[in-house]
């Protein structure tokens, strides 16, 4: 899904995402220079790039970058400084309906495909409390 530049920025707050360039650049280069969402802009100059960017050199931290990691004195690495929710992950990550590997083209598939198998996690059974010796 498009990120709309409008509303990114009406979500944003008013203030700075970065205290200066190498904060900026050092934060970018960890999320948005290995994002697929500004890919095509940066690699070919496509289109005009990710919103969340042009939302942040307004002056202003999107919405969709949340507080990374903080010690107990608030510090951070500039690299961690927010998780972006919007990142694409290189290599399409999980998430998603499966989309299986499509066969050549002209060739038909040797075998069917099986059905692709959901595993979920269930939570073992609490065993009841033990009454203690003596106790009534
Ligand atoms: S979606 Fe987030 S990580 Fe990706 S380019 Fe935009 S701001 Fe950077």
């Amino acid at each position: 899904m498009s990120i709309d530049y409008d509303e990114a920025y009406a979500r944003s707050r008013d203030v700075p995402a970065f205290s200066n360039g190498t904060e900026g650049e050092t934060w970018m280069a960890n999320w948005c220079y290995r994002c697929l969402r500004d890919a095509p802009h940066r690699n070919m100059g496509k289109g005009s790039g990710c919103p969340l960017i042009l939302v942040a050199m307004m002056s202003r931290t999107p919405a969709e970058w949340l507080d990374g990691p903080r010690d107990e004195q608030g510090r951070y690495s500039m690299a961690d400084q927010y998780h972006c929710i919007e990142f694409k992950v290189p290599g399409g990550g999980g998430g998603g309906e499966p989309r299986p590997k499509p066969d050549p083209p002209g060739m038909d598939g040797l075998f069917p495909r099986p059905e692709r198998a959901t595993r979920m996690f269930v939570q073992p059974t609490p065993e009841p409390a033990r009454q203690m010796a003596g106790a009534s």
